[in-house]
């Protein structure tokens, strides 16, 4: 077996052994600053450091499943950040993207632009999986309240496990999109929510990754991937107050197709596209 003296060996061995097998080599710096209980600066200055022998047969192991079997590194140290907060995730929840924090965002502005301070607002998020939408409004801001829906039991527990850990104060609900809204009969003021909106049949051209790893349940959707939309909208007359918010995260090339289902319920909405930071479409609201 490979002998690391220094910090440096360690991560000299492990990004070349990534490169060669055309992984990312940033995944050894994510399995180092966890095993070492380092920030990235910490790591970067500690590089001469001695490589301390108990961690190396676990950071190889990581190493070699991370290639061996495309297990996301996530899943090697059981948490990813999101909108700074540290959020706990396993193969029963989609790993959080940097994209759904944009969608966060815009939700914050448009719920401090469009409501008033003192209005009691009850905001939904459908399809919650980890928890990182509703927690992250919530933690953001403490006057919300806010339920988030998930048909999967392993995903609410999870989310639910997350919502503790940051002391958030989320009523977590299991049920099929806005079903358990529609059944109590309560009325929301903004809704949102980062469905599953891939189309079955373009499983193949996914990153093996993410194809093999993240659920199927929180990637696919019938329709062209559009089948979740089109259910959420179709129970929305039934729960929405108005005036409300509705935030999707979309597929890049879905902007148009969201719009239409939108506007095919509702002939006045005037539903807005909004690109992320790669320029590419990724929210209708
Ligand atoms: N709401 C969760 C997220 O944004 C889960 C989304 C999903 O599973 N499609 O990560």
């Amino acid at each position: 077996m490979e002998q690391f003296t220094t910090i440096w060996g360690a991560r000299h061995w492990a990004s070349l052994f990534l490169q060669e097998h055309g992984c990312e080599k940033g995944v050894a710096d994510i399995l180092l600053m966890h095993l070492l209980s380092m920030s990235q600066s910490q790591l970067l200055a500690a590089m001469q450091d001695d490589f301390p022998q108990d961690i190396q047969e676990t950071f190889m192991e990581g190493i070699y499943q991370h290639v061996d079997k495309g297990t996301p590194v996530q899943h090697l140290i059981g948490y990813e950040y999101f909108y700074g907060r540290k959020f706990a995730v396993n193969p029963h929840v989609l790993i959080p993207r940097p994209e759904t924090e944009e969608l966060v965002e815009l939700v914050l502005r448009e719920i401090k632009a469009g409501f008033s301070k003192d209005d009691e607002i009850l905001v939904v998020d459908i399809g919650t999986g980890s928890g990182i939408i509703g927690i992250t409004l919530k933690k953001e801001l403490p006057a919300l309240h806010v339920k988030a829906v998930d048909i999967s039991k392993d995903a609410l527990q999870t989310a639910k496990q997350n919502a503790q850990d940051l002391n958030a104060d989320v009523e977590f609900v299991e049920g099929d999109f806005l079903s358990p809204l529609v059944e109590s009969g309560q009325r929301v003021d903004v809704i949102v929510s980062n469905p599953p909106y891939i189309s079955p049949e373009d499983e193949t051209s996914l990153d093996d990754v993410v194809r093999k790893h993240d659920p199927k349940l929180a990637l696919f959707a019938e329709d062209e991937g559009l089948a979740a939309y089109k259910k959420i909208v179709s129970q929305l007359p039934e729960v929405m107050n108005r005036p409300a918010l509705v935030a999707f995260e979309i597929g890049h090339q879905q902007g148009v197709a969201v719009q239409e289902i939108i506007k095919h319920k509702f002939p006045k909405a005037e539903p807005k596209v909004m690109q992320d930071i790669n320029q590419k479409d990724r929210i209708v609201y």
